[in-house]
């Protein structure tokens, strides 16, 4: 690991004013382990756990706002969380381990890394080390032609197939969060749909966030008054490894039809992968398992598998339809 300055400034403004190249580093669950590999080098460390962004509020209007300092678990365990937004508990208590989940914090969840495995090569995107075009644009992308059993089949490009890690972002663009940012050049928010980007040319640019710009908090809408909400995430073990697939519903049935129906997949997309194409093709029609296969094909139509991860396309499937199954019940 290389050496750096360490600060903990007190107060948002305090931490705004450190200029870029400087990190801020809250759990370290993610940037401890790049650092230590060299994948990361910050110069300087704002350690941002002293501000007061650890809390978890009702909104007036309905709806909860998250600071972005609140841990994985106290917000999987709270309980407004775990009756009005049961999906979003489920992916983050899927997540990780518990250990790992009483460090992680929510904005450092919205920004985790990819897993690529030549991502986290220390010599990637180096001469004579694996190509990376997300270490060193137009080093190449070694996952392509080779191990990417685990990679991306929505939202790839010929730059870069990394899948995005988080569950806790799969159920949250079920949700449709908002995300809050404050930066040198004030306040703004954005949806969690357009928080983060997909890889096209340039997979070294992950998120919308300017240079010196910080997570404050995360709003979730009012609950869909008699929806219900579901995750489910397939994987290798049944704990502390990520998703091969994954989906998160929100569903509402009346009378036997799907009234209302949000859908966003986990371990398959370069991005959490909202599905529009399965919320459209469900909508209005009956709870049915032919409804269902007909949403998770409408779901998988834009896959572009490669040799060592085509099985992700009929797993992804078979994951929706189980969760819609789950969500309707
Ligand atoms: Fe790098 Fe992305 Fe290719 Fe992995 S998939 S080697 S992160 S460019």
């Amino acid at each position: 690991m290389q050496t750096f300055e360490y600060f903990k400034p007190q107060t948002v403004e305090k931490a705004l004013i450190t200029p870029p190249p400087a990190r801020y580093i809250a759990g370290g669950t993610t940037l401890v382990d790049l650092m230590k590999l060299t994948v990361e080098t910050p110069s300087v460390l704002v350690d941002i756990n002293s501000l007061p962004l650890a809390s978890i509020e009702k909104l007036p209007g309905g709806g909860l706002r998250i600071g972005a300092l609140v841990r994985n678990s106290d917000l999987a365990w709270h309980p407004d969380v775990q009756s009005f937004y049961a999906v979003l508990s489920q992916a983050l208590l899927s997540g990780a381990s518990p250990q790992l989940r009483n460090m992680a914090t929510t904005g450092g969840n919205l920004l985790q890394r990819v897993r690529c495995a030549y991502f986290r090569d220390p010599d990637a995107g180096t001469p004579g080390g694996y190509g990376c075009n997300k270490r060193t644009p137009g080093t190449g992308c070694a996952a392509i032609d080779g191990y990417h059993r685990m990679h991306a089949i929505l939202g790839t490009s010929d730059h870069c197939i990394a899948t995005h890690p988080s569950d806790m972002c799969v159920a949250m663009a079920a949700l449709e969060a908002v995300i809050h940012l404050e930066g040198p050049k004030g306040k703004r928010e954005i949806s969690i749909a357009e928080f983060h980007k997909l890889p096209g040319n340039t997979p070294h640019i992950e998120n919308v966030l300017e240079p010196g710009e910080l997570v404050t908090h995360v709003e979730l809408p009012k609950p869909i008054e008699g929806a219900r909400s579901v995750y489910l995430k397939l994987r290798d073990r049944a704990s502390y490894e990520f998703a091969l697939a994954s989906a998160a519903v929100v569903a509402k049935v009346e009378n036997g039809h799907i009234q209302y129906a949000r859908i966003a997949m986990g371990g398959v997309g370069t991005k959490p992968w909202r599905s529009h194409e399965a919320e459209g093709a469900l909508t209005g029609q009956t709870a049915t398992a032919a409804s269902f296969r007909t949403a998770a094909e409408a779901a998988m139509a834009a896959a572009h598998p490669r040799t060592d991860n085509a099985f992700k396309v009929e797993l992804a499937k078979r994951c929706l339809i189980r969760t819609l199954k789950l969500a309707t019940a």
